[in-house]
């Protein structure tokens, strides 16, 4: 990957949008990994973030899902239910991170995230929230509004 072509890469990735710039940072990530990394995949979340088009998101995903060590992954559900259930008070990415990783168990953290995103799609939906068929209900602060 670090040496194709930009347009064979954007073939790739054409259905995904922008995909000029995300074709660009698959190429130069991957010679990122290659030249700074000895072509290993960085395990941490700042050597991660030192990768073009590498944000803390994906870092975190890559090393919780990946190398299966603690990471919260701060995606739209995730901001969004934890701000009503009342654990941050913050619809900053970066900061809602660093305040479930201090509250968070960190064998937990990781899995914790996916099932908050699955939480978000099934039971606690954007603008129409299941509030009578949700499991964590006598623990959400937005339950007794
Ligand atoms: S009680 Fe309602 S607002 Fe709270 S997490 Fe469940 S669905 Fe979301």
């Amino acid at each position: 990957m670090s040496k194709a072509e930009l347009s064979d890469v954007e073939d790739l990735v054409h259905s995904c949008g922008f995909y000029h710039a995300k074709a660009k940072d698959i190429i130069g990530a991957a010679q990122g990994i290659l030249d700074r990394f000895n072509g290993e995949v960085p395990d941490n979340i700042e050597d991660l973030t030192s990768l073009p088009g590498v944000g803390r998101k994906t870092a975190n995903l890559i090393v919780g899902d990946i190398f299966k060590k603690p990471a919260v992954v701060a995606d739209t559900h995730l901001i969004r239910i934890t701000n009503l259930i009342g654990l941050v008070e913050t619809k900053d990415p970066k900061k809602v991170e660093l305040e479930l990783k201090k509250i968070l168990p960190p064998d937990e953290s990781n899995d914790f995230c996916h099932r908050m995103v699955l939480h978000g799609r099934a039971v606690c939906i954007a603008r129409r929230p299941q509030c009578d068929n949700c499991c964590i209900r006598d623990y959400c602060k937005s339950s007794k509004n």
